[in-house]
Protein backbone atom coordinates (compact mmCIF):
# COMPACT_ATOMS: atom_id res chain seq x y z
CA UNK A 1 0.00 0.00 0.00
CA UNK A 2 1.42 3.35 -0.86
CA UNK A 3 2.19 5.69 2.07
CA UNK A 4 0.38 9.09 1.83
CA UNK A 5 2.46 12.58 3.46
CA UNK A 6 0.32 13.04 6.65
CA UNK A 7 0.40 16.68 6.03
CA UNK A 8 0.14 17.16 2.02
CA UNK A 9 -1.90 13.64 1.48
CA UNK A 10 1.11 13.62 -1.05
CA UNK A 11 1.19 9.52 -2.02
CA UNK A 12 4.72 8.23 -2.33
CA UNK A 13 4.98 6.05 -5.75
CA UNK A 14 7.71 3.58 -5.23
CA UNK A 15 9.12 2.12 -2.29
CA UNK A 16 7.84 2.53 0.99
CA UNK A 17 8.61 6.16 2.31
CA UNK A 18 11.33 6.73 -0.39
CA UNK A 19 11.77 10.37 -1.09
CA UNK A 20 10.12 11.30 2.48
CA UNK A 21 12.66 12.91 3.26
CA UNK A 22 13.46 15.31 0.29
CA UNK A 23 9.59 16.13 0.24
CA UNK A 24 9.44 17.06 4.08
CA UNK A 25 12.37 19.54 4.06
CA UNK A 26 11.18 21.04 0.84
CA UNK A 27 7.16 21.73 2.16
CA UNK A 28 7.00 21.02 5.88
CA UNK A 29 9.90 21.35 7.31
CA UNK A 30 9.01 24.79 8.93
CA UNK A 31 5.91 22.92 10.32
CA UNK A 32 8.42 20.38 12.54
CA UNK A 33 11.83 19.29 11.55
CA UNK A 34 12.61 16.22 9.81
CA UNK A 35 14.20 14.76 12.60
CA UNK A 36 11.37 15.08 15.08
CA UNK A 37 8.58 14.61 12.46
CA UNK A 38 10.13 11.41 11.14
CA UNK A 39 9.92 8.86 13.89
CA UNK A 40 6.34 9.87 14.15
CA UNK A 41 5.50 9.68 10.76
CA UNK A 42 7.08 6.24 10.78
CA UNK A 43 5.16 5.32 13.66
CA UNK A 44 2.37 6.99 11.70
CA UNK A 45 1.23 8.76 15.22
CA UNK A 46 2.11 12.15 13.34
CA UNK A 47 -0.59 14.39 14.02
CA UNK A 48 -0.64 16.66 11.07
CA UNK A 49 -2.59 19.51 10.46
CA UNK A 50 -5.09 17.67 7.99
CA UNK A 51 -4.87 14.44 9.90
CA UNK A 52 -6.67 16.08 12.98
CA UNK A 53 -8.64 19.01 11.67
CA UNK A 54 -9.91 21.23 14.31
CA UNK A 55 -6.86 22.01 16.23
CA UNK A 56 -5.06 24.70 16.96
CA UNK A 57 -1.17 24.87 16.14
CA UNK A 58 0.98 27.41 18.22
CA UNK A 59 4.30 27.76 16.69
CA UNK A 60 7.07 29.93 17.66
CA UNK A 61 9.89 31.74 15.58
CA UNK A 62 13.20 31.82 17.82
CA UNK A 63 14.52 35.75 17.49
CA UNK A 64 16.39 35.80 14.17
CA UNK A 65 15.19 32.27 12.92
CA UNK A 66 13.48 32.08 9.89
CA UNK A 67 11.69 28.65 10.95
CA UNK A 68 9.18 28.08 12.84
CA UNK A 69 9.41 25.13 15.67
CA UNK A 70 5.27 23.58 16.45
CA UNK A 71 5.43 24.28 20.05
CA UNK A 72 1.65 23.23 21.12
CA UNK A 73 -1.34 21.14 19.76
CA UNK A 74 -4.71 22.35 21.33
CA UNK A 75 -8.49 21.03 20.26
CA UNK A 76 -9.79 24.51 21.42
CA UNK A 77 -9.07 28.33 21.37
CA UNK A 78 -9.70 28.12 25.32
CA UNK A 79 -7.03 25.63 25.51
CA UNK A 80 -4.96 28.10 23.20
CA UNK A 81 -4.80 31.23 25.46
CA UNK A 82 -3.18 29.89 28.62
CA UNK A 83 0.05 29.89 26.31
CA UNK A 84 -0.33 32.51 24.68
CA UNK A 85 -0.84 34.13 27.65
CA UNK A 86 2.63 32.97 29.01
CA UNK A 87 4.62 32.78 25.63
CA UNK A 88 3.90 36.73 25.61
CA UNK A 89 4.90 37.67 28.83
CA UNK A 90 8.32 35.80 29.24
CA UNK A 91 9.50 35.84 25.83
CA UNK A 92 10.15 37.92 23.37
CA UNK A 93 9.52 35.37 20.38
CA UNK A 94 7.76 35.57 17.46
CA UNK A 95 4.35 33.36 17.78
CA UNK A 96 2.08 32.21 14.80
CA UNK A 97 -1.42 30.15 15.68
CA UNK A 98 -2.68 27.96 12.77
CA UNK A 99 -5.97 28.03 13.42
CA UNK A 100 -8.70 25.92 12.18
CA UNK A 101 -11.31 25.98 9.44
CA UNK A 102 -13.88 25.85 11.91
CA UNK A 103 -13.00 29.17 14.21
CA UNK A 104 -15.31 31.86 14.82
CA UNK A 105 -15.01 35.25 14.40
CA UNK A 106 -15.11 35.68 17.99
CA UNK A 107 -11.98 33.65 18.73
CA UNK A 108 -10.16 34.48 16.07
CA UNK A 109 -10.79 38.36 17.11
CA UNK A 110 -9.38 37.48 20.38
CA UNK A 111 -6.27 36.16 18.75
CA UNK A 112 -5.69 39.52 17.18
CA UNK A 113 -6.09 41.37 20.52
CA UNK A 114 -3.41 38.97 21.34
CA UNK A 115 -1.01 40.33 18.91
CA UNK A 116 -0.74 36.88 17.29
CA UNK A 117 -0.45 36.39 13.43
CA UNK A 118 -2.78 33.85 12.60
CA UNK A 119 -2.96 31.77 9.92
CA UNK A 120 -5.36 28.79 8.36
CA UNK A 121 -3.80 25.71 7.58
ZN1 LIG B 1 3.61 16.52 2.28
Amino acid sequence: MSKVCPECQHVFQGNGWDGIDAHWRAKHDHIMPYEEAWPLIRAETYAGRSASNGRWYLELFDKGASKAKRVWTEPTWSAVIPHVRSIKQSTTEKLRIMAPAAATDQELFELEQFGVERRFP
